[in-house]
């Protein structure tokens, strides 16, 4: 069973409305299944997933357990492309959609079967 901390879901949010109308994507970190923090790495282009995902695919950080990104659209089911990248960077994928308020996400695991997230 996954959580996320409030203050880093809020963040998210935060972080996906500046970005408008570019999508935002960032890594997910974790300890013991509670994603406490989000990890941009240096050289990442907003709105740009296969760079971002390129570079995941080096690992430098373990406490990386996968990966969230916008949907502008506010539609928060993933494409063909993210369900390809959720398959190979990582355990748990966040996508969150317009209007970024705290309960406007859902979330994926490596096989794109919808999973819950407890925020606490
Ligand atoms: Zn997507």
């Amino acid at each position: 069973m996954w959580s996320i901390r409030k203050r880093t879901l809020r963040m998210i949010m935060e972080a996906s409305r500046d970005s408008l109308p570019l999508e935002f994507g960032a890594f997910l970190k974790a300890e013991k299944n509670v994603i406490y923090e989000i990890a941009m790495l240096p050289g990442t282009i907003q709105g740009d997933r296969h760079t971002l995902f390129y570079l995941y695919n080096k690992p430098i950080d373990f406490s990386i357990v996968g990966s969230v990104h916008s949907h502008p659209s506010g539609i928060t089911l993933p494409s063909d492309e993210d369900k390809h990248m959720f398959s190979n960077s990582g355990a748990i994928h966040i996508i969150v959609g317009y209007p970024f308020e705290l309960e406007s996400f859902s979330a994926y695991d490596r096989a794109s079967k919808p999973v819950e997230i407890n925020v606490i």
